[in-house]
């Protein structure tokens, strides 16, 4: 572990309120797949809830469904999907060791980022999604997520390379595998970011 510092937010009270609401993942998905609380649900084709290991303890967060996302329902099915397979295969895990989400279900039209009402009204399927999983690590894919969740606007150099505590997690934050097939030059950074999940995970939670 390079660095550690703890931060707090209302996130945490959100999450533990998200606790008792739904009986598991399966319910949340019922009580969610047909959300139409933001813009999004206009132009989506399909609803993007997620998917993985429900007794997972890393949960892998991006930003939004892109394309083939949105067409399969799917999460990081894409080019960037196959990409952060062989980052996760790299370090020893398979999709079905994580569970993988967004912090947005619904595609923004163009893949455009989304807007601050949108990930308001999108985050307590997120929260519900975290209080039911109850991981120990989060990695966060890109600085949208990184910023949205850990709620600042630091740049990726601030955010990687070190173990965040946040709100009873231990999050590592690494390039969107998108950023990666934009900037290839990154990749070195982000097998860092890994390995150094990877370690943490052996040396504190598969113990
Ligand atoms: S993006 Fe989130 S809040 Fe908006 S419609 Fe989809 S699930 Fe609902």
């Amino acid at each position: 572990m390079q660095e550690s510092f703890f931060e707090e937010n209302s996130s945490a009270n959100a999450q533990k309120e998200s606790a008792g609401a739904f009986r598991d993942l399966n319910d949340l998905y019922e009580q969610s797949k047909n959300c139409r609380k933001c813009r999004l649900a206009d132009t989506r084709t399909n609803y993007v809830f997620g998917e993985g290991n429900s007794e997972a303890k890393i949960v892998v967060i991006g930003e939004a469904p892109g394309a083939e996302e949105d067409a399969q329902g799917r999460p990081f099915v894409g080019r960037s999907g196959k990409l952060l397979d062989k980052i996760l295969e790299a370090i020893g895990f398979s999709r079905d060791d994580v569970f993988i989400c967004n912090i947005i279900k619904c595609r923004p039209p163009a893949n455009r980022n989304p807007l601050a009402d949108e990930i308001t009204c999108c985050m307590p399927w997120l929260n519900a999604q975290l209080a039911l999983l109850d991981p120990a690590v989060l990695l966060l894919l890109g600085k949208v997520a990184a910023n949205t969740l850990l709620d600042n606007k630091q740049s990726m150099g601030n955010l990687r390379g070190k173990i965040i505590r946040w709100n009873g997690y231990d999050v590592i934050v690494t390039y969107h595998p998108a950023a990666l097939l934009r900037n290839p030059n990154w990749k070195r950074q982000c097998w860092d970011d890994v390995r150094m999940l990877r370690s943490h995970y052996d040396k504190t939670i598969h113990k």
